[in-house]
This record gives structure tokens, sequence and C-alpha cells, in this order.
């Protein structure tokens, strides 16, 4: 269980730099009714002030912790909605905008040429678009405001700024969502042309609208259409040219996202930001998400209200094999015992493949991953 008090600070324990830096901007033009995350709406102004408590906490976290991103995730939140003048202060502030990757996440609503051209001159070199549907039904369910219009003039307005990595994010299994919609959204976003696919399951998260709605029996989960989603996916995906390198992630060869794969990898990292968790070494912890609670902290010279969770590299390993089961490059076969009865049973069954010390799943295994990974650990 998580628990207070402790204030991590100091170098990393092995004095290596940091290299992924993740900043939460929490808010959102209207809040998804099926979002678990911590996001609320929010004026200009409330976002300006909020910037000057995240550039304190930055300041503090430099004075913590050797940080060199290669990695930036702007996530949130829709980080596209801050103002320009706001976002020309945080590009100037973390230096690691020349991170070999700095991701914007953006609603296809907030992407005009203003925005466009500035984030890409500042060093924004990849925007995840929070698209969802390409069916319009698929979107009121979803509660989204844009429309599939609104994505395709997102897409023309970022490549027409300059920017050559884009991500599309998808949705599948919502309540009403029929196979064929589905299949028709895939086919729009490869014509699309992004460089980068996302294709995540639909949760039903506590405390939200849809959770409740299924626990009224109102919606109801059906795990074969999931299922048969997910192999649709996987499908139309690949023959497109797009590469599995993850259960829900999908890259052209080249492009897969490389701040994705330091989490999956174990690699240590940072979060900025109401809600945003840390890991380093063998400490984690996550800033509250309150956003009130963080500024007043952050503006009156304290460090923002946070919560530690202890780790042991036993912890830390079952999460690296965890998450490595979900990847396409696995997890060396010596974490698992090459020979062991599981792992011959799960190759013969089509569920794996081993081959130069490295076990992984097939796509179908994937889909198994937190199951499989319950055998060995
Ligand atoms: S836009 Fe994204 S982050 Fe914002 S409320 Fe909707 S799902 Fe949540």
């Amino acid at each position: 269980m998580p628990f207070e008090g402790f204030l991590p600070c100091g170098p990393t324990p092995r004095g290596q730099p940091i290299r992924h830096l993740y900043v939460h901007i929490p808010f959102c033009a209207t809040i998804c009714p099926y979002c678990a995350f911590h996001v609320h709406t929010g004026s200009a102004s409330e976002m300006r002030v909020f910037l000057d408590a995240l550039l304190r906490e930055w300041e503090g976290v430099c004075r913590d912790y050797p940080v060199e991103a290669e990695t930036l995730y702007l996530g949130g939140g829709t980080p596209s909605l801050l103002p320009l003048d706001a976002f020309l202060r945080l590009a100037e502030a973390i230096h690691p905008w020349e991170a070999r990757e700095a991701t914007l996440e953006a609603n296809p609503r907030t992407v005009t040429p203003e925005k466009a051209s500035a984030w890409c001159e500042l060093g924004v070199g990849r925007v995840s678009l929070g698209v969802q549907s390409l069916d319009s039904t698929v979107l009121r369910t979803l509660g989204r405001r844009h429309t599939p219009e609104d994505v395709k003039r997102a897409v023309c307005t970022l490549r027409d700024a300059g920017c050559r990595n884009i991500n599309v994010d998808l949705l599948f299994a919502v309540p009403g969502q029929s196979p064929a919609s589905w299949h028709e959204t895939l086919e729009g976003a490869i014509a699309l042309g992004p460089e980068h696919i996302s294709a995540y399951e639909l949760t039903y998260e506590e405390d939200t609208p849809f959770f409740r709605a299924r626990a009224a029996g109102i919606w109801h989960e059906d795990e074969n259409r999931s299922i048969e989603m997910y192999r649709t996916a996987w499908r139309l995906l690949e023959d497109a040219g797009y590469r599995q390198y993850e259960i829900s992630n999908y890259g052209r060869p080249g492009w897969a996202s490389l701040h994705n794969q330091g989490y999956w990898k174990g690699n240590d990292y940072l979060g900025l930001g109401p809600g945003a968790c840390s890991t380093v070494g063998l400490r984690r912890w996550q800033n509250r998400r309150q956003t009130d609670g963080y500024i007043a902290a952050l503006l009156a010279g304290q460090d923002p209200p946070r919560e530690q969770e202890p780790l042991s590299e036993e912890l830390r390993q079952r999460e690296r094999l965890l998450l490595g089961l979900r990847t396409s490059g696995g997890i060396p076969a010596s974490w698992i015992g090459e020979n062991s009865e599981d792992v011959c049973a799960l190759t013969r069954q089509g569920l794996a493949e081993l081959s130069d010390g490295t076990f992984r799943l097939t796509p179908e295994g994937r889909l198994l991953a937190d199951g499989i990974a319950g055998l060995f650990i």
C-alpha cells in the first residue's frame, strides 16, 4: 500500500541520468465519461498558474536528479489545450526538448496551424492524436466532441506544419460499436497515413459514468467480441505495414515509441504534475491527484504532496517480466527457465516462441499475457 511522508531526493542509486520524463497537464475541454485520469476543465489563466507550479517542480527535480531525458512525453489531460504563451514558457524551461523523441498528446479539435507550427518549431517531433473512432455515433457514446472531419483536418494541419511522426489513438469494445464500425475506423485510420497507431480495448474504470452504467446493467462486456476486434486490428494493421510491438501498439518500421518502450523495459522515469508517477531505482512515488494542492504547495516553496510505494528488486523484476511479455521483444528465456513444462506447452500451443535465448508471446499469446505471466511469477 502507498504511504506518505518520504520525499525522494538525491542521485539515482546507480548514479545514472534519468532518460525518460513525463509531464502531466491535467486540463481537458470536457471530461469523457470513461476517463479515470486526473483531469478537469480550466481556463487559460488557470493553466498559466498551473504552469508556474509545474516549472517549480521541474526546478526541484533538476536539483535532486541528473536528468538527461532522451524521451519526453507531454500527456494528460489535453496538453494541446495549453495557450501558446504557456507552451513557449514550458519549452524554454524544459531542456529535454532536444530529446530524441518529444511527444505531445493532442485533441484533434485543438490543432490549429499556429499551434502546430509552434509545436514543431519548438522540438515536438511526435504528436499523439486522441482520435478513438472515426464513427460519429461511437464518438458521441464516448462523449467526444470532435468529428471524423476534425481528425482529417488535424492530420493535414500537422503535416503542413512539418510533423513527421503522428500517432492515432483508437478504442475498441465501446458499447454499441459494431465489428463493421471498428473495421471502418481502422481502415480510415490507416488511410490517414500515421506512422503509429495505438488500438486500446475500452476498460471500465472505477468512479466513472461508464463503470456505473455497466454496474447498473445498462452496458455489458462481450469478451468474444473484444477478442475478435483485437484480431481484426492485428490483421488489418499488419497487412498495412504496421508492426505490433506491444499488445496495443503498432508502428511502421522504425517508428515505435521510444518513451513507451522505456516503460516496458523497466527503465527509470520521472513524472511531473498532479497524479504523475516516478520510479527511480527502488523508489516509486506519485504526486497526489489534486491540482489545487499541487499548485499551493509549489507556489509556497514546498514539494507537492506525494505518496510513496516501497519497491523491491523482486517486484521490479516481476514488472519487467509482465511488461516484457506484452511486447514483441519478449524476455530473456533465462528469466523463466527455457526448458520448463509451461514454456514447452505454450510453444506447442502456438502461444509463444523461443529463439536465440528469447521467449516471446505470439499475437494470440499476448491476448493472455497477464495469465501467462502468472505462471512465472
Ligand atoms: S480527452 Fe482524454 S484525458 Fe481528457 S477526459 Fe477525455 S479521455 Fe480523459
